[in-house]
């Protein structure tokens, strides 16, 4: 079969492989799609950070048919997900034509949701949905603006067509504004701001101007998004596009009873996943997604990677493992 293959010694490739170069697992899967996330960026160029073994097929997400199972959660025949879990960090990945997984973190694809759409949701659309779950457990719609940053990336397109699907008024904060304000605001934002207007470092407490936040950056972006969340509001965190490092104070949370919620989606619990799944399936307008998602074949992954970390890609990309 064909699987892209980082090594040590040479440059990430499609290659040919057998299925024992796959590992042992409760399922065989006969991939059909996987998507390009940030991360896979970071592991097509071999960064230690997120490829922990070498070689390895990376892709972290991947749907497709059950081929064979020795677990009773799911049957041949049937379509799953798979988001994290360790897939194409620990262990090997979506991007080949067949993955050997473990039982416990498969989802099946809810009805109503195309395989190549539960591509487009990934990852990223999947930690949308948990950063959603998790701030509406404070914030309301009603309450005032959401601000979404990273918005023109994967996480950040997907959270804004949900938020604003449920009823927020949503602000995206994004540096390609000229370019894709448009495509900003028909996903449902309703502002759209410059994002150099929260990377600046400041005071730790600023104007209240945010309900909540859903920030994919981190750095002083979030320290920004923190600053400005007025009182009791819920700031959710899931990454760092623009750095590792969170220059703050407690006073956001002992002023202004401001909370900073982590999500994490790797290892996010079984229950969880089918939640948010389910969720997805009813509150993601599937029609946005459509028109937020690319399609590449198996081979032009490798030459998107450095795109996505830099910071050019739009929205989801899909990958068609079988082109
Ligand atoms: P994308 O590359 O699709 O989106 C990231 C976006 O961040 C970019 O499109 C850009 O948006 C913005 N950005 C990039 N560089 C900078 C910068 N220097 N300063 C400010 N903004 C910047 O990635 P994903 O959406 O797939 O992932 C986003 C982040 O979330 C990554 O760090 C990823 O590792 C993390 N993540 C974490 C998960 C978890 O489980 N915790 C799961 C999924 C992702 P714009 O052009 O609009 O400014």
């Amino acid at each position: 079969m064909r699987a892209v293959v980082v090594e040590s010694d040479r440059p990430a490739s499609v290659r040919e492989i057998e299925q024992e170069f796959l590992g042992t697992g409760d399922v065989v899967v006969d991939v059909a799609w996987s998507s390009l996330n940030y991360k896979d960026g970071m592991a097509l160029a071999g960064d230690p950070g997120v490829a922990r073994t070498l070689p390895l097929v990376p892709g972290i997400d991947l749907v497709g048919t059950v081929a064979t199972s020795a677990s009773p959660a799911v049957s041949p025949g049937d379509l799953v997900v798979l988001n994290g879990a360790g897939i194409g960090e620990s262990r090997h990945g979506g991007f080949a034509e067949r993955a050997v997984v473990d039982a416990g973190s498969l989802v099946l694809v809810p009805e109503g949701v195309s395989a190549r759409q539960a591509a487009a949701v990934g990852t990223a659309g999947f930690t949308a949905m948990l950063s959603v779950l998790r701030l509406e457990r404070d914030v309301r719609p009603g309450d005032g603006e959401v601000v979404v940053t990273g918005a023109a990336g994967g996480v950040g397109s997907v959270a804004i067509a949900l938020l604003s699907r449920l009823g927020y008024s949503v602000t995206a904060s994004s540096g390609r504004v000229d370019e894709l304000g448009g495509y900003l605001r028909g996903l449902g934002a309703t502002t759209v701001v410059d994002r150099s207007e929260l990377a600046e470092a400041g005071r730790p407490v600023q104007r209240a101007r945010w309900a909540g936040g859903i920030d994919s950056v981190g750095s002083t972006t979030l320290a920004s998004v923190l600053a400005q969340t007025r009182w009791g509001g819920t700031v959710t965190a899931c990454g760092l596009a623009q750095g590792a490092d969170l220059p703050t104070s407690v006073l956001p949370f002992i002023l202004r009873a401001v909370s900073l919620a982590g999500v994490n989606s790797v290892d996010a619990p079984v229950e969880l996943r089918r939640e948010a799944w389910a969720r997805l399936a009813t509150d993601l307008d599937l029609d946005l997604l459509d028109s937020m998602t690319t399609e590449v074949g198996l081979s032009e992954v490798v030459e998107l990677g450095p795109r996505i970390v830099a910071g050019s890609v739009r929205g989801r990309t899909v990958v068609d493992v079988r082109r």
